[in-house]
């Protein structure tokens, strides 16, 4: 039977974190493996994310996470390359821009605040400071609007995932071609993992990071995870009239847009109680026509002659209880780990959740960011840490 020090469950931009930061941490000197079950990536969230970065969250370690993301990003050369390759990743520091009507105002200060505490630079704009930096917005109905200007914009997603693979490889990672179909353990620890093709792999540690399926892999080791697969898409429009540097932008409904290349990209996430559980990649054009498109022609003019071109479904991992992260030891295990329940935020947070898990395996404690508020104890308390910003 082959044996790893540690196995990660899913090869998406989590687990290729996991992986690369294990590799890239001079304290830990054991082998890791990654089981990938399709390494085409075809269904994983990873590929069909908008690749946003944002530090414009409600939580605190949230704008921290994301702190360090756009820093990792924007120096992804310096830790990604492999020989002479670059990373090949690159960031669109274009901002994000959230807008309110009067209802949402006090929302949008109170999180400024604790933003700028933690050293974002978000402002504040009233309508004609924002007329007067986006002049194509129609500013009629908002009362405000927080603009992110540094370390905000977005990523190419598929680059980020491929870029910590390839790093990791390259520092002796392994990358397993199979599905964990079971966890091994005795008592409260965890000894292997079962697989598909018949195999076993004997293991010093698990990670969780399989994405929408991370409720299963816990559910093996008999851990309940609020986790639920949601769908969501993403509209690729043209625009014949230019409009220029136009920030991820959210309206007060929920609809968000940003460049895209020449073209532009939109999506909304529906309400709680419109959002079953789903698998599907069955594309929805009513919303487009019935809600999204209404709402860019009404806040942007010129995208009243838009045309729509494309679009793709995808879904994320949904932690029901407070739509933030669950990332930490399994309860009851010292050598399982999850990094589940994202809540459309993994793409940006992948750095630092890569670097937490390579420090709780290796020193069996938070380093850098201490993230124990993000762990599974406060779900058994009830103790929710609800994340307000969910684009
Ligand atoms: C439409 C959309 C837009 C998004 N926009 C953003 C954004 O703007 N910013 C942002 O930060 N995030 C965004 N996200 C969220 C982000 O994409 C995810 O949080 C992130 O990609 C999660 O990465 P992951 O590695 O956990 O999951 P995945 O990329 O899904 O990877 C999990 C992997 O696990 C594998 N796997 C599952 N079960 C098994 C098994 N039993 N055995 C072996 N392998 C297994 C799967 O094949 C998969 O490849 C968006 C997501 C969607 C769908």
């Amino acid at each position: 039977m082959q044996r790893f020090d540690v196995v990660i469950v899913g090869g998406g931009v989590i687990g290729s974190s996991a992986a690369y930061f294990l590799s890239a941490n001079s304290d830990f000197k054991g082998s890791v493996a990654v089981i990938e079950k399709d390494p085409t990536y075809a269904e994983a969230a990873t590929p069909r994310s908008a690749g946003g970065v944002r530090l414009q969250f409600s939580t605190a370690e949230n704008v921290l996470i994301s702190a360090f993301g756009a820093a990792f990003i924007k120096s992804a050369d310096e830790y990604l390359s492999v020989g002479n390759e670059g990373a090949g990743i690159e960031f669109r520091e274009q901002g994000y821009l959230f807008l309110a009507t009067g209802a949402g105002l006090k929302t949008l200060l109170t999180n400024q605040r604790l933003q700028h505490e933690l050293g974002a630079a978000t402002q504040l704009l009233n309508p004609p400071e924002l007329q007067d930096n986006f002049p194509w917005l129609n500013t009629a109905d908002l009362a405000g609007g927080s603009f992110g200007p540094v370390n905000e914009g977005w990523t190419d997603p598929y680059s980020l995932l491929q870029a910590f693979k390839r790093k990791a490889r390259s520092q002796g990672v392994t990358y397993l071609n199979d599905t964990v179909t079971g966890i091994v353990q005795e008592g409260h620890h965890v000894t292997g993992v079962a697989l598909a093709s018949g195999e076993s792999i004997a293991c010093g540690h698990v990670i969780n990071a399989a994405g929408i399926k991370g409720r299963t892999i816990a559910a093996m080791a008999g851990i309940d995870l609020p986790v639920f697969p949601r769908k969501r898409f993403i509209y690729v429009f043209d625009c014949r009239d230019e409009i220029e540097r136009v920030p991820l932008t959210i309206d007060p409904t929920g609809v968000w847009f940003r460049p895209e290349g020449p073209q532009f990209i939109a999506g909304v996430s529906p309400e709680e109680h419109d959002d079953p559980d789903n698998e599907d990649f069955e594309l929805d054009y009513r919303l487009f026509e019935e809600l999204i498109w209404p709402t860019l022609a009404h806040r942007v003019p010129a995208f009243e002659a838009i045309k729509l071109v494309r679009a793709w479904a995808g879904h994320y991992d949904y932690n029901a209880f407070d739509q933030n992260v669950i990332v930490g030891f399994a309860p009851g295990f010292d050598n399982l780990l999850l990094a589940n329940g994202f809540s459309g935020h993994g793409l940006q947070q992948s750095p630092a959740i890569g670097r937490a898990l390579s420090e709780l395996v290796t020193f069996g404690q938070y380093r850098t960011l201490d993230l124990r508020r993000f762990g599974y104890d406060r779900l058994a308390t009830g103790a929710a840490l609800k994340e307000v910003n969910v684009v």
